[in-house]
């Protein structure tokens, strides 16, 4: 009986791959992969780009995209069994491709290949390719030798066991934290939150309702809640989590925050960069730590204004219609959720009556269709689940891409919404041309009876959101591995295409061909998308100086060696600068702020604003041009979509755009122009 999973077809066999195929056939791919790195880095060799694709290439490509399907049926079709099998093999092929990523003799082959005088012929595609894999050797300390080496290993290590006690701190301050209410502290807080703090008490044997710093639980209480010292209570819990004015000193987070900015600083140092955000850079489309101060604070003083009114006008509301003279920020959610339910009320529910399946699916398929030249079409595939779809991309009659369509919630499917490559788009060494093929994952309601799903605007959203970066896969005209599609993409650029495809959910034009009334068919009313826009922009003066605080914080963190030292100063300061909500002293959010102490965003919390920039001035050429124009969208796909990861993305953008990013349509999108 063969093994589906050894299978060379072009497309997984979804549905014939069992939990007992994985073992032996991820042993058997991952022997292979070790054969051929072997291979690759032995003398036997040439130094070629040609020989290492054929070799290492192949085997890696191979185990790859069988490893991806059995992570693509963890996710989506998950059983006991096949979570099991998953488990087993996982180490394994971590081990491999960290193994790979930093194997001397294999750096010294693409080195090789660089300096060899075959490397002037190679086409760009490769340049950039060799150039990113060498890269990412030299950012992982391959370059180093002897003490440094040892130390920048010793560096790794410690860094990631200080990560890790910085995330167990916060999570044991937010688990060990508990205030059991009474039922008339508890007014105005949501009937299920309420329900699920009665059950929490009871589980204990304890009377009243426990509330903890959980966002299920503490978000209901700040925005609803109507007793205020119980937020203020329940506010300062939250702001001095793992930090020394924190419930246990055990928790606090000071030292591990500067022993981990001196060890990044360190680990900068040994690299050759004047400091760790330098280093953060390096591979990023963001050129330098002063580019993007720049680009913070100048988004922050246009934003500000904005803010201030946005504060002004919450005030006057608290004071005038909640009887709040002196609003604290313990009060801010609560009054700013009031003041929005009484100027923009409208019901979600109504909403989606209005965007039924089956017609935004068409709306959606239109759209790519006009814009980008593909016909799309559906097609039959083994999958792992009944209401799964595939379809192909064609354009000329000829396939340009494949990929599946799983939008349903269901028992065993992970929640959440995302993308993923199936396979990319290869020119493979034995001859043939391999096209990309992508999985789009969504976590809808299913239809009920013989009604279509309804979805709601952000459903709508989250599958434009999804289809862009699945675009940016399936539509890549390159060749290479590793710089096809999203590989390669910068990671502060890699949601350009994303957020880009958002964009049509706000357009008035698009969004009369997106809907259609469950039951009379008509189009959504344009007074109920004017409240929708509405409610979207609303304090978005607020929010953008709050994502800047952080953005600006994080980013001089690292760019200023020893700041750490004076970490609440470095913070005092940048709200000082940026802030128009006065942060009581005993705030150290700091203390908490995984995503820059434990999370991938060190140096580069500043991408959120980045990417939303970046996309909302991509759409603004469509916005002069026409949404449905043809010659912007062909612009569009090549010289952002079919270059993947093939050129930097600052040149795919001006290539676009005819210039560099420019912050006036971000503004202008979210209310602020
Ligand atoms: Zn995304």
């Amino acid at each position: 009986m063969s093994n589906p999973l050894l299978s060379t077809a072009a497309l997984p066999a979804f549905a014939s791959i069992r939990p007992e195929h994985i073992q032996p056939a991820i042993a058997q791919l991952l022997a292979d992969a070790d054969a051929a790195l072997a291979l690759a880095t032995s003398a036997q060799t040439p130094a070629d780009y040609d020989a290492l694709s054929a070799t290492l290439g192949v085997a890696t490509e191979r185990l790859g995209a069988a490893w991806g399907a059995v992570g693509h049926l963890n996710a989506v079709a998950n059983t006991p069994e096949l979570r099991e099998a998953y488990n087993a093999s996982l180490p394994a092929v971590t081990e491999f491709f960290t193994r790979q990523g930093s194997d001397e003799a294999l750096y010294a082959k693409y080195k090789a290949i660089a300096q060899s005088p075959a490397a002037a012929g190679l086409n760009a595609a490769r340049k950039q390719a060799l150039k990113l894999w060498l890269r990412d050797f030299v950012l992982s300390g391959a370059e180093l030798q002897g003490e440094a080496k040892q130390r920048f290993a010793a560096i790794q290590e410690r860094s990631a066991e200080l990560a890790q006690k910085f995330s167990e701190h916060v999570l044991d301050a937010t688990d060990g934290y508990a205030y059991y209410a009474t039922q008339e502290e508890l007014q105005g807080v949501p009937a299920d939150a309420q329900a699920a703090a009665r059950a929490a008490a009871e589980a204990e044997g304890k009377d009243g309702y426990k509330l903890t710093l959980h966002f299920p639980c503490y978000l209901p209480v700040m925005q609803y809640g109507e007793n205020r010292a119980l937020r203020e209570r329940l506010y300062t819990a939250y702001v001095t989590r793992a930090s020394e004015l924190g419930e246990k000193p055990e928790w606090d987070n000071t030292a591990i925050i500067q022993e981990l900015m001196q060890l990044r600083q360190e680990e900068a140092a040994l690299l050759g960069f004047k400091n760790y955000a330098e280093a953060s850079l390096a591979p990023k489309m963001a050129s330098s730590p002063a580019q993007v101060l720049e680009f913070l604070r100048d988004l922050a003083q246009r934003a500000k204004p904005f803010a201030e009114q946005d504060l002004a006008e919450l005030k006057a509301f608290a004071a005038k219609d909640l009887g709040l003279a002196n609003l604290q920020v313990w009060d801010n959610a609560f009054a700013s959720e009031k003041l929005k339910e009484a100027r923009y009320a409208f019901s979600d529910q109504e909403v989606r009556q209005y965007f039924t399946l089956p017609r935004v699916l068409q709306g959606l398929f239109d759209i790519i269709e006009r814009l980008f030249n593909v016909k799309i079409v559906e097609q039959a595939a083994e999958v792992w689940h009944e209401s799964v779809k595939f379809y192909r991309l064609d354009r000329k009659g000829e396939l340009v891409g494949q990929f599946y369509l799983d939008l349903y919630a269901r028992p065993g499917k992970r929640p959440g919404a995302w993308m993923d490559e199936v396979r990319s788009r290869w020119a493979r060494p034995e001859g043939t041309q391999q096209t990309p093929v992508a999985q789009l994952v969504c976590n809808f309601s299913s239809p009920q009876g013989d009604k279509p799903a309804l979805l709601s605007h952000d459903d709508v959203t989250t599958l434009f959101h999804e289809f862009g970066h699945g675009l940016h896969h399936l539509l890549t005209q390159v060749n290479e591995l590793g710089v096809s599609g999203i590989s390669g993409v910068e990671w502060d650029a890699v949601e350009l295409p994303s957020q880009f495809m958002e964009n049509f959910c706000w357009e008035w034009e698009v969004v009369q061909q997106l809907t259609h009334h469950v039951d009379s068919g008509a189009t959504l009313p344009r007074e109920l998308f004017d409240k929708m826009t509405a409610a979207k922009n609303f304090q978005s003066g607020l929010q953008t100086l709050r994502q800047i605080e952080f953005a600006l914080f994080d980013m001089r963190l690292h760019a200023e060696p020893g700041s750490e030292e004076t970490l609440q100063a470095l913070l005092d300061e940048v709200r000082q600068e940026v802030s128009v909500i006065r942060t009581p002293a005993f705030n150290r959010t700091q203390h908490s702020f995984s995503h820059i102490f434990a999370g991938g965003y060190s140096a580069g919390y500043y991408s959120y604003k980045w990417a939303e920039l970046l996309s909302a001035d991509a759409w603004s050429a469509f916005e002069v041009e026409g949404v449905f124009n043809a010659a912007t969208g062909a612009r569009y796909l090549q010289n952002i979509l079919e270059v993947g990861g093939s050129r930097d993305a600052m040149e795919s953008f001006k290539a676009f755009r005819g210039r560099e990013p420019q912050i006036d349509a971000l503004l202008r999108h979210q209310g602020m122009a």
